[in-house]
């Protein structure tokens, strides 16, 4: 546990009922969270992760790419779609036992969260999704969270993720209702809130976030974090993905994304949904470990890290397990374990249970013993 301070937000909230957490956000309060001055922002960002979660953790996840590329949707930033010409070339569905050997040996690294994404525009209830399922369950039996991101879900596909034991499924808001029609055309924004309510009628966690550089204004970031922290429940992990710009794709020559930019994304979402857990994610790979101890400060407490250097795909990259152990180690942090509240399929009051996850750093709080 952390070193006891004086006083407890959540606790303090818990006397009002709502542990401190506001999902009636307007957008000129997120106007306002997101244009404080950026060391103000980032100090307190900090001091409301450690009140509602442990600072010294941070969660290591390993993404698998169990179907790459030759998806049919336009999605300007992906590697992986169809429509454009990228070095990604097109692959079946992976093998149960491939992906169950990739799992353990991440397991063995120190991961406590397991991700297996698709390049599908929707699941299809047929075989492959038979395979999905049966690969949810024994990586679910190693004992780290399952996540999937396999695109649009229905309410009865996204019980049988339930049923099969996924922790948490990965659909990401990715850019504000405003901008998403110049980023993607062969879905709409709605379509997207439609599976995040569907899997929101089940106990799997909900992880939704989004993208920076994809050409946005200031005006659309702060419109898409307004989104995730007015939903109620908040997403229980709120990625942030920095682009990484792909070769063949419409968004490969938009200006790289400033450090600073990242950092007051992840420390007003910090600041917005404060039992969220925020997930630095694509995009890490550029950065250099300085910058990325600025982005723990200001609240993110999750990385993706692989044995290849490869988050997603090849044009994906993310740093490896020793690089990552060793920026771990000098930052003094730990990797988390997994399933710290214990499985959502058996825990009802997500957002309680997230917020025992991270443990409260308060002497005067009764909402954590
Ligand atoms: N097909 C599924 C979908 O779109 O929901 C899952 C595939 S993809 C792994 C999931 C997420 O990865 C995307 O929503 C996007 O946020 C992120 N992503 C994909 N390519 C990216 C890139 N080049 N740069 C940054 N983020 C990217
Ligand atoms: Fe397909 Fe997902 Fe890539 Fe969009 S982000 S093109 S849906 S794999």
């Amino acid at each position: 546990m952390p070193e006891k301070t004086g006083h407890c937000a959540v606790g303090e909230a818990n006397r009002r009922g709502n542990h401190g957490v506001r999902h009636d956000w307007t957008i000129e309060e997120v106007r306002e969270v997101f244009e404080t001055p950026l060391m103000e922002l980032v100090y307190r960002a900090a001091g409301v992760h450690r009140q509602f979660h442990d600072s010294a953790e941070v969660q290591v996840c390993k993404l698998i790419s169990i179907k790459t590329g030759g998806c049919p949707e336009d999605c300007s930033y992906c590697s992986q779609s169809s429509r454009y010409q990228t070095e990604v070339k097109a692959s079946g569905l992976m093998e149960k036992d491939e992906v169950l050997a990739i799992a353990r040996k991440a397991k063995a690294a120190g991961v406590s969260r397991v991700c297996m994404g698709a390049a599908w525009r929707e699941v299809r209830d047929n075989k492959q999704f038979d395979r999905v399922l049966e690969m949810v369950k024994d990586v679910n039996d190693l004992g780290v969270e399952v996540c999937c991101t396999l695109g649009m879900l229905t309410e009865s596909q996204a019980k049988r993720l339930e049923e099969a034991g996924l922790y948490a499924y990965n659909h990401n808001l990715d850019t504000s209702r405003e901008h998403y029609k110049n980023i993607i055309t062969t879905r709409t924004y709605d379509d997207r809130l439609e599976t995040i309510a569907n899997v929101r009628k089940t106990s799997v966690t909900v992880c939704s976030g989004g993208i920076i550089g994809l050409g946005e204004t200031t005006a659309d970031r702060i419109s898409m974090l307004h989104t995730a922290a007015t939903m109620h429940p908040h997403p229980e992990s709120f990625p942030v993905n920095v682009l990484s710009k792909v070769a063949g794709t419409p968004l490969a020559d938009e200006p790289d994304v400033p450090v600073w930019d990242t950092v007051r994304v992840i420390a007003a979402a910090r600041i917005l949904m404060p039992t969220s857990v925020v997930r630095l994610s694509a995009g890490r790979a550029n950065l250099s470990p300085s910058d990325q101890a600025m982005c723990f400060m200001a609240g993110a407490s999750s990385i993706f890290s692989s044995e290849t250097g490869q988050m997603l795909t090849k044009a994906v990259p993310s740093p490896d397990y020793d690089a990552d152990r060793e920026l771990l180690d000098t930052l003094g942090l730990k990797p988390r374990v997994p399933f710290k509240g214990g499985h959502p399929n058996s825990t009802k009051g997500r957002e309680t249970s997230e917020i025992r996850q991270g443990g409260c750093a308060a002497e005067s709080c009764t909402a954590h013993a």
